[in-house]
């Protein structure tokens, strides 16, 4: 039995987990929300509570204590039995916001975080965009204050605090935990209902729609987040949180980025290969670039090459380079007639042949299409015909597929 659950619930395993399924939990967490893998607002408070988390239930003594007592056992540190004492209505604050890595103050609203797609294009020209945005404002009428000053009263059930501590006796042991305050709705305080601001209920807040003017500058890259501080909803007595655009590139048909360049994957002919010629691709910048092979200069298949400049804009100032990588497209099987081919054959390079030495066995073999018949198995039997004997294999491994050879 333990006092609360809810550091076991942020790593999601049961209160008699072992310390190694504790450990494992954490590590699976860490790997998932650390910021290094994922960059999200939520993922590095995720990320955070995981590790408060883990740094008590790690520890034997301060688990203990948490076990018995929950937060408030470990508010005065391990050994510390007067987490009885005091009214722990900064236990969040002091636990999870202000101990390891937030300033103490008043806690921080959430974030409006949004996915904004944008095509490379866009990111090459840069783009405005008005987005209507729909959150909570404070009400003007009251001041976010829900009324009148003799119309709130602090909440007696809680004190004003929005949660009740609760102690049980077990035994020898006493129970702590908080429970959250109904009569007040964990606000803290009572409005009455006759006396509320008209505007907004008592409420404190009401719906707002702004429309935000997102600027993207030529460059930005993906994940980037444009922020309006202090956009988000406003809840009284809450920092506001961010609005926070966050940019999502959206994959292209022709080009693929790399930081500040473009690379451009072009499969050429054979003849522009080694006779030159040109080629010519619509840019981002919409106007087509017309690139010379220059006659002499040989593209083989893999072959990198770069325009200088006509990468994507470097957001303070020059451009990255566009990067094309080459393939060439061979003619297809009898492209041309036996005479021509010897033409050709004359006016290329001609190959270079390895010399067998006098008196050698010589095999001639003959080229074949390369089929799923041919691909090695791993099993170690039944790859053959029955009659595999030696030198055999090879005619009876699929007639016209195998390659062929006969001793001279
Ligand atoms: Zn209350
Ligand atoms: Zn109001």
């Amino acid at each position: 039995m333990v006092a609360e659950t809810e550091l076991y619930d942020v790593l999601g395993v049961s209160p008699d987990a072992t310390d190694a399924q504790i450990k494992k939990a954490y590590r699976i967490g860490a790997l998932k929300y650390h910021p290094d893998k994922n960059s999200t607002p939520e993922a590095s408070e995720k990320f955070k509570e995981m590790s408060a988390a883990y740094e008590i239930l790690s520890d034997p003594e301060k688990r203990e204590l948490y076990d018995s007592y929950g937060k408030d056992g470990l508010k005065n540190g391990p050994g510390g039995s007067g987490g009885f004492g005091g009214f722990p209505d900064d236990i969040f604050s002091q636990f999870f916001g202000g101990g390891s890595s937030r300033p103490r103050g008043p806690p921080k609203g959430e974030d409006i975080v949004h996915n904004m797609k944008v095509t490379l294009e866009e990111l090459y020209k840069g783009k405005t965009s008005k987005l209507a945005l729909t959150r909570k404002i404070l009400c003007k009428s009251c001041d976010g204050k829900g009324g009148p000053k003799d119309a709130v009263k602090k909440c007696t059930s809680c004190n004003g605090h929005g949660i009740k501590m609760v102690t049980k006796q077990m035994g020898p042991m006493i129970q702590r935990y908080q429970i959250p305050c109904e009569a007040c709705s964990q606000t803290g305080e009572i409005i009455n209902p006759a006396k509320a601001c008209k505007t907004c209920k008592g409420k404190k807040v009401v719906d707002d729609r702004k429309v935000m003017e997102v600027k993207i500058a030529p460059g930005t890259k993906n994940g980037e987040r444009i922020v309006f501080k202090g956009e988000a909803s406003q809840e009284p007595g809450v920092i506001t949180g961010d609005c926070i655009f966050v940019v999502s590139e959206q994959s292209h048909p022709t080009f693929k980025r790399s930081g500040d360049n473009l690379i451009y994957d072009v499969t050429i002919p054979l003849v522009t290969a080694i006779t030159g010629g040109k080629i010519s691709v619509k840019h981002l910048s919409g106007s087509y670039l017309s690139i010379d092979i220059i006659p002499g200069e040989v593209i083989a298949p893999n072959t990198t090459k770069v325009v200088e400049g006509k990468g994507m804009p470097k957001k303070y100032g020059g451009f990255g380079h566009l990067v094309i990588k080459f393939d060439v497209e061979f003619p297809k099987d009898r492209f041309a007639s036996d005479d021509v081919l010897k033409q050709i054959a004359a006016l290329l390079p001609p190959a270079k042949e390895t010399k067998i030495p006098a008196n050698s066995k010589v095999e001639e073999c003959i080229l074949s299409s390369y089929t799923s018949q041919h691909q090695s198995s791993n099993r170690s039997n039944n790859t053959y015909d029955e009659d595999d004997e030696e030198g055999e294999y090879y005619h009876s491994h699929g007639g016209a597929g195998g390659a062929q050879c006969a001793s001279q």
